[in-house]
């Protein structure tokens, strides 16, 4: 069976990831998964909204996603031992230039192993429920993307997302917005999407602006990876 391709969004929070991932994610087989990295804590132990409208744990998809990817021979796996895995390897405190040089799960922490094998259970419990033939993670969070090279069953690929950073300073001095914070707005962060947020991505946008973004992501990612992840395996 072959890998499953993972295109990985890494930048800075307000570069503008969600727009990008949300029009990647209306390309024909591409599934846009929202910031993976956040589905855990956010989504299964603070219990955030997902792109649906639904709490994450009831979410159709990802209850089905997180059923099979966290069941093991030993018993299901709780959500909130992965974020103990994940604050080990990729919290505060990583160290992204190491991580680039683990060459295997067995030279990594007691915590990499474990975690890298969830992970591809969840890229590809997504790929079969969704069909999907590249499923975009917006995490955005360089040591989310460094230990992608250890993740069994995927290929993973980049792009370095890079905003103005007079427009980042300004957006962030703005509040933003989210269900789980005000129940006031429709969410505009990355939750965790099934393809639930390109739907309000459509809403938002229009017909001229889809086909005009479409254009721009083809040609600010790099023509290797532009082939490899259009070309059909
Ligand atoms: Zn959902």
């Amino acid at each position: 069976m072959a890998d499953t391709k993972v295109l990985l969004i890494i930048g800075r929070g307000r570069s503008g990831s969600t727009i990008l991932d949300n029009l990647l994610g209306e390309l024909d087989g591409f599934l846009s998964a929202g910031e993976l990295f956040n589905v855990f804590r956010r989504g299964f132990v603070m219990g955030h909204t997902c792109g649906c409208g639904r709490p994450v744990a009831s979410c159709a998809l990802w209850s089905r996603v997180m059923a099979t990817a966290l069941s093991t021979s030993g018993g299901p796996i709780a959500p909130a031992r992965v974020v103990e895995w994940q604050e080990e390897v990729a919290g505060a405190a990583a160290d992204t230039r190491r991580l680039l040089k683990v060459r295997s799960t067995e030279k990594g922490s007691a915590a990499l192993g474990s975690y890298v094998s969830v992970l591809g259970r969840v890229y590809a419990a997504i790929a079969e429920e969704t069909g999907g033939r590249v499923i975009v993670d917006s995490s955005k969070r360089p040591p989310h993307a460094a230990y992608m090279h250890l993740v069994p069953g995927i290929t993973p690929y980049f792009v370095q997302l890079v905003r103005d950073a007079r427009a980042v300073a300004f957006s962030r001095a703005r509040p933003k917005h989210t269900v789980d914070k005000t129940c006031a707005l429709r969410a505009r962060h990355p939750t965790p999407s099934a393809g639930c947020a390109a739907i309000f991505t459509r809403r938002r946008c229009g017909g001229v602006m889809h086909q005009s973004a479409h254009c721009w992501c083809a040609t600010k990612i790099s023509s290797p990876t532009h082939s490899a992840l259009w070309g059909r395996s």
